[in-house]
């Protein structure tokens, strides 16, 4: 199978809507990653996502759909706050799980009574769902364990040949995964950190609180070593630069290719020392989180060794440092 990368016009939606209604899988951008997308009422379509993907069988997907889409069909609204954060927060990079009606195929949730909901705010994206006027079952668009795609040619590196058709609509502007919220009880919690923070939440609702670490619900999916670059890793915090500049001089010396991964002052400091080689992560939060997996893409490219400087765990940056410290596991 040869796949195409297209951009979004009437002719490849035309054929995005063939493939999709034909059980096949589609690349689509969001504002987030992107997506590998299937009919998430079609099971055999489903199962094709956990098959070409790698994805363990218990790590449910997330339902993408159109912003006038009656969710309702899909869903059960139970608690009144939901609507203000749809209100809020909708298009956008923010999933709600909720009571499912059992409309779309049981494997999206992974035989879950609950079903994660997403409308995103990329025009392309919005574009493709409203065309093809199906709920959209889409996990990010890499093998899993991989570092999350935020280009088409992101995912064309991982699907070459398995899928036939990639919708490009340009480079991600968020650049991590949503905020993937459980809306069924009376505080919202947030099960998956992102772009949306707990503070917003809070704002908007009043409270909000993280899943317990080891909380028996937690999202699925977070157990997994996960977000990986095809390169040696390894992270230090900013107060320990001596350690990191003492692992990068015996990987220089075993003639390995070494890159650091630093936010802006991180970066400074590093200057200081005499390293120069750093992919910069910018400076604020939004540019971190837009850069994080583009440089973990660029990285593997680039090096052997990637060395990455923790950084402060406040607003975005929860979801940006719970992407990396997997990313950079041993
Ligand atoms: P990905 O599509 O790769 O971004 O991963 C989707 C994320 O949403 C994973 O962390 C899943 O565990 C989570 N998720 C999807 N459906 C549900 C659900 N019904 N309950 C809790 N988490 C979910
Ligand atoms: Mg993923």
């Amino acid at each position: 199978m040869v796949t195409e990368v297209s951009a979004i016009n009437a002719e490849s939606l035309q054929k995005a809507k063939e493939i999709l209604t034909g059980g096949g899988l589609v690349g689509m951008p969001t504002e987030t990653v992107y997506g590998l997308a299937a009919d998430a009422r079609s099971a055999q379509a489903v199962q094709e996502v956990f098959r070409v993907k790698g994805r363990p069988q218990d790590n449910p997907l997330i339902v993408h759909v159109h912003e006038n889409f009656d969710l309702s069909t899909l869903v059960e609204i139970s608690q009144d706050y939901v609507y203000a954060l749809l209100r809020a927060f909708t298009p956008g990079p923010i999933t709600l799980v909720l009571k499912s009606k059992n409309v779309v195929a049981p494997q999206v949730s992974c035989g879950l009574d609950s079903l994660a909901v997403r409308i995103p705010s990329h025009a392309g994206a919005q574009a493709f769902l409203s065309y093809v006027n199906m709920p959209i079952a889409a996990p990010s668009a890499n093998l899993s364990k991989h570092t999350s795609p935020v280009t088409a040619a992101h995912v064309l590196q991982d699907f070459s040949g398995k899928i036939p058709l990639i919708l490009d609509g340009g480079r991600c502007s968020g650049g991590i995964e949503s905020t993937v919220i459980n809306v069924m009880g009376e505080v919202p919690v947030i099960l998956r950190s992102g772009l949306i923070t707990k503070e917003d939440v809070i704002r908007v609702v009043g409270k909000c609180e993280y899943a317990a670490e080891n909380a028996p619900i937690r999202s699925p999916g977070m157990k997994y070593r996960h977000y990986h670059p095809a390169c040696e890793t390894a992270m230090f915090p900013l107060n320990e630069l001596s350690k990191a500049t003492a692992l990068a001089a015996s990987a220089r010396k075993e003639g390995k290719r070494v890159l650091y991964l630093a936010s802006e002052e991180a970066q400074t400091a590093l200057f200081a020392l005499g390293e120069k080689s750093v992919l910069s992560l910018g400076k604020t939060e939004e540019e971190i989180a837009r850069n994080v997996y583009y440089l973990l893409h660029e990285a593997e490219e680039k090096c052997d060794l990637l060395i990455a400087i923790a950084m402060e765990e406040r607003g975005a940056l929860v979801g940006v440092m719970n992407r990396l410290k997997k990313a950079c596991a041993p």
